[in-house]
């Protein structure tokens, strides 16, 4: 049939890949880690609209962005606002004190209701300068920052990009490591109960490796939506 979109079937298989990876590296996880359900937050960045409501037709719930303008537009969107929901969307990559009250201030604009925005403060666990996020040592008082100051926004956890390409045969990667010692840490000092405090690491290429090593969330854009254009 010629108006079958070639698209939306893709983007169903694709997902159900990652769905069924996901439950393969869940059964596989340390025993010692929080066995709490993982989930599949969709990175849409870049893609057009349609390629979202197939996903979200597909039964996908959770949408990443990484930008405030793209939000923004999204949340305009009047495909989008049919079925827009508290919780729709999360944003993984405040870093500073800065953007989070921008953020902050910003969402009380688009927002629908008096829903809090869900967000995650990324961690630079890698300390490579190319990368963005607080050093985590200085992960707690961003937390704390936020908890505190920012009313409209909600805590759900911490996140890491990594390195990229990293080679598992010599050993778990450390980026990920790091990030679980950090929840321990942030937890501890801020009193909160560290299985309410999210751990998102993981993209197409390593999200299984992640899971192993207590990855509550999954970030997965290119294994759902198509590969993106490379960066310039
Ligand atoms: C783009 C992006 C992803 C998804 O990357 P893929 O390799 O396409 O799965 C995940 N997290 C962040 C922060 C991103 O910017």
């Amino acid at each position: 049939m010629s108006d079958v979109n070639s698209d939306e079937g893709d983007i169903m298989y694709g997902l159900k890949t990652v769905l069924a990876q996901i439950e393969g590296a869940v059964a596989r996880r340390s025993k010692d880690l929080p066995q709490v359900a993982t989930k599949l937050v969709a990175v849409s960045k870049i893609k057009p609209v349609s390629l979202i409501i197939q996903a979200y037709e597909a039964g996908q719930r959770h949408f990443g962005e990484n930008y405030v303008n793209e939000l923004a537009e999204k949340a305009h969107n009047p495909q989008i606002i049919e079925k827009w929901s508290p919780g729709l969307y999360i944003v993984e990559t405040v870093d500073s004190e800065r953007l989070a009250d921008n953020l902050n201030k910003q969402w009380v604009k688009i927002r629908k209701s008096d829903e809090k925005l869900n967000i995650m403060v990324q961690v630079n666990t890698s300390a490579e300068e190319a990368k963005n996020g607080v050093e985590p040592s200085q992960a707690t008082n961003l937390v704390e920052y936020v908890i505190k100051k920012c009313t409209d926004l909600n805590f759900k956890g911490l996140m890491t990009i990594g390195q990229y390409d990293y080679d598992t045969s010599l050993g778990p990667n450390p980026d990920f490591l790091s990030l679980v010692k950090c929840r321990q840490e942030v937890s501890e000092k801020l009193n909160l109960d560290i299985n309410d405090v999210e751990l998102s690491m993981g993209m197409s290429t390593d999200f299984e490796h992640a899971i192993e090593l207590g990855a509550t969330t999954v970030r997965v854009g290119s294994k759902i939506f198509g590969a993106r254009p490379p960066k310039n």
